[in-house]
């Protein structure tokens, strides 16, 4: 189900196609492909045509284009970063493709920077949100700015081990929080700028 759409080498400094993080600067890395499938896979039911997605924690841009694929046609994803730096880089990477260029234009893309932590309510509720890197606790205001239904996809960090949480609001506005798989995520952190 991966997009074929959306060239890592335009995301990745070095060996784009390895299965394995690479660092991106700004104290960052881009994850590893078989993390960005698992992210996609877990979402797949929620990210439709049409569907409006929140990408926290944008760094390289790449999994924001991926899912902006994914919702084609009529679908926006925001990609929020709290790293100036991080959000042009985003920027330049999605520009190098033709693909790219038109959901920026076309507002099927947009990185802002802010606080992920927070969600970034001016474009809520979302159908799904994903958030690649790891939290300190649940941060409840993701999940209010969820629609019903939606799903969020975020690595929470107890105990000094992370796993990732899949936390769906169903129809009813109920949600329902399942712990996954244990992973190695950079954590989200108050910005250093
Ligand atoms: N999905 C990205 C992952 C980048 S690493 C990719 O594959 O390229 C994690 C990112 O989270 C970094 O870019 C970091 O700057 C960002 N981040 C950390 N804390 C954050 C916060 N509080 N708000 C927004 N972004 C944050």
């Amino acid at each position: 189900m991966f997009s074929n759409q959306v060239d890592r080498a335009h995301y990745a400094p070095h060996t784009p196609y390895n299965d394995n993080p690479q660092s991106i600067g700004f104290r960052a890395t881009i994850s590893a492909p078989h993390m960005h499938a698992n992210a996609c896979e877990s979402l797949l039911p929620f990210l439709k045509p049409g569907a409006k997605v929140l990408d926290v924690g944008s760094g390289s841009g790449y999994l924001t284009h991926v899912i902006a694929e994914l919702v084609k046609p009529g679908g926006s994803v925001v990609g929020i970063d709290h790293i100036q730096g991080l959000v042009a880089l985003a920027n330049t990477n999605t520009a190098k493709s033709s693909e790219g260029r038109e959901l920026m234009k076309n507002g099927g893309i947009v990185f802002v920077k802010g606080d992920g932590r927070k969600g970034y309510s001016e474009e809520a509720p979302y159908d799904a949100i994903h958030v690649g890197a790891a939290a300190a606790v649940h941060h409840q205001e993701l999940v209010d700015q969820l629609k019903s239904p939606g799903r969020l996809f975020v690595p929470v960090e107890e105990d000094g081990l992370q796993h990732i949480y899949v936390i769906d609001k169903k129809t009813d506005g109920s949600v329902v929080r399942k712990k996954e798989y244990g992973v190695r995520y950079v954590p989200l952190t108050d910005s250093y700028e």
